[in-house]
């Protein structure tokens, strides 16, 4: 008589059980668990992507975690030259990578509302985007950058008929040949330099005109990029001096003739995280490129692009932060410590409710931004709202992350630490979307900026924020308080984070106010409004609903 096979999981050790520790997180719906998102996708106006959303959250789950952690654990390496010693400048990937670009690109991740016009579509594609970037980061950088270059692109309109149909295609195709033959390309962005990334109008990087120059016209480039990001890309748009000042190119790696574009990789950037993506160092010796728009206009033609990258700063923000709830609701819902379930432990809820209430206010704040988008085209209102409100919560969103992380990971006490738990590598991209395109001071400054320029802004940011007006009286003496905090000339720019973060509170705490179960919003403005919270996470006044917040985030497994 032989007893049961057991499977090696099972089995225990030879000296001990291995016991209280949580199941693998398997079997989760990335988009359907997540409530606050399929509420806010369908009131934001995607509700059309609904199926397509679940059908990715369930795919999300699977290998593509898998490929997360194979990308990060074996990141790309720069090959500058052949055996012979002809430059090369290529850049190699662990098939992982190839697996996410693949599907990121086929899910319409970098394309969807060029491709697809219809209404919702930014807020549809935010919805696709914010479940898919929670398997991994990494490769959200090219697929954000592609994404966000068509509108510049089309500031020159001969180049975007050639352009934005290899950029849209919804096949990914990483060799390095020219992508008229690919069919499909993808576009990176070079402004940043060794003396100056914040002050891009201190760029040194020389255009020199070649057949009279001008709008379309080519050019030859000469000079270097500081930060590259994803630099196996088709193309680039830079940033360089012309004759009339700074001006915006488009610069294809491969040359129309098939020859590699005098665009020479000196070095890959050795992060502290994001490490699945490649972020290089670059030398243009002449290299070949297009202008785009006016010449002497570079950065406001270059500025849309920035703004659809800011946007997905808080997309992918609020992508990490869910990820990083889901991992301390199930470690905590599994692990006892002291005779009872952690996730039943008093203090412990109060911890998973505050991290719950900052995911939850993050992504109705994303979806309502990407709202903008869809409304921007033809809406004056609109556009002003999209211009303040991406500066405002890129500014406070992306700041939230790091804090957020590291208390997701504490949740998990020592496995939480420990690299195969995932946490790690979230806590270590956390940073990145606060300093990349606006660093924190430079994003609040931003927004000063938004504001002298078009100062009717700002009645219609409080129009969005007083939709709320009357519903919970903390809110409104916030908002008041905020006013008055914008009202004051004095020493506008030494204040201007404070002001900005008061912003950001006060849109968050209306949306959360008007679209939340009455226990989150009760939470929000208790804590984030009215002062009755301290400094860290789980610091929330006592009484409040803290089963209900971690309810509406708990996993269904
Ligand atoms: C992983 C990674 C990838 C990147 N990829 C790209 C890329 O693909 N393409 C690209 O062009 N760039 C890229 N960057 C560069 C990034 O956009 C810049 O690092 C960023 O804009 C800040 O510029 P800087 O590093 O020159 O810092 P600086 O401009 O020197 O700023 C340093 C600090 O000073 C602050 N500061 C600046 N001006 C003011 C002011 N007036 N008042 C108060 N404070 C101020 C900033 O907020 C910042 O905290 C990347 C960066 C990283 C880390």
């Amino acid at each position: 008589m032989s007893a049961e096979p057991t499977v090696a999981s099972e089995r225990p050790a030879p000296t001990h059980e291995v016991s209280n520790q949580p199941p693998p997180l398997q079997g989760v719906n990335y988009f359907s668990s997540h409530r606050a998102l399929v509420e806010a996708t369908e009131r934001e106006g995607g509700g059309w992507v609904l199926d397509r959303a679940r059908a990715l959250g369930e795919r999300i789950a699977g290998d593509p975690v898998l490929w997360g952690a194979q990308a990060n654990e074996n990141p790309p390496r720069l090959r500058t030259h052949d055996r012979y010693g002809h430059r090369i400048d290529e850049v190699e990937f662990h098939p992982a990578w190839h697996q996410l670009m693949t599907l990121g690109v086929r899910e319409e991740l970098h394309a969807l509302p060029w491709r697809d016009p219809r209404p919702g579509a930014h807020v549809a594609r935010a919805a696709l985007y914010m479940t898919a970037m929670q398997a991994e980061a990494g490769f959200a950088c090219p697929i954000t950058m592609t994404f966000a270059a068509v509108p510049s692109l089309r500031a020159q309109p001969e180049l975007a008929e050639h352009w934005e149909p290899l950029l849209t295609a919804t096949t990914y195709d990483p060799r390095l040949i020219p992508a008229e033959e690919k069919g499909s390309a993808l576009c990176g962005m070079a402004m940043t330099e060794k003396q100056g990334g914040s002050d891009v109008r201190a760029n040194t990087t020389r255009a020199r005109p070649l057949n009279g120059g001008g709008p379309g016209g080519e050019y030859e480039l000469i000079g270097h990029k500081w930060f590259c990001s994803a630099p196996m890309c088709d193309l680039f748009l830079v940033l360089a001096q012309a004759d009339e000042g700074l001006s915006c190119f488009a610069m294809p790696r491969v040359l129309p003739d098939g020859q590699r574009n005098a665009f020479h990789l000196q070095r890959l950037k050795d992060k502290l995280g994001n490490r699945s993506n490649a972020s290089s160092e670059v030398e243009f010796a002449g290299a070949w490129a297009q202008m785009v728009g006016p010449p002497g206009r570079g950065v406001p033609t270059i500025i849309e692009m920035v703004a659809h990258t800011r946007l997905d700063c808080v997309i992918g923000t609020a992508a990490g932060m869910r990820w990083g709830v889901m991992q301390a609701l199930h470690h905590t819902a599994h692990r006892s410590a002291f005779g009872r379930v952690l996730i039943e432990q008093p203090l412990m809820r109060n911890v998973l409710a505050d991290l719950c209430l900052e995911s939850e206010a993050t992504t109705l704040l994303a979806m309502r931004l990407a709202r903008s988008y869809d409304a921007a085209p033809g809406d004056e209102a609109a556009q002003a709202f999209k211009r303040l409100g991406t500066a405002v919560s890129k500014y406070w969103v992306c700041k939230r992350a790091p804090g957020h992380a590291y208390e997701c990971l504490e949740c998990l006490g020592g496995n939480g630490y420990v690299e195969e738990s995932g946490l790690p590598r979230l806590y270590r991209e956390a940073p990145l979307a606060s300093i990349w395109e606006g660093s924190g001071n430079v994003m609040s400054l931003d927004v000063l900026r938004a504001l002298g320029r078009d100062p009717a802004s700002l009645q219609v940011f409080f129009d969005e924020v007083e939709l709320s007006s009357g519903a919970d009286p903390r809110l409104d003496r916030f908002v008041t308080s905020v006013r008055d905090e914008l009202s004051r000339p004095d020493e506008l720019e030494s204040r201007a984070r404070r002001v900005v973060e008061r912003m950001a509170l006060a849109l968050q705490g209306s949306l959360v106010v008007r679209h939340a179960p009455p226990a989150v919003a009760d939470a929000f403005c208790a804590s984030r409004l009215d002062g009755d919270s301290g400094l860290a996470y789980g610091t929330l006044p006592a009484g409040l609903d803290f089963e209900a917040i971690i309810d509406r985030h708990r996993l269904p497994v």
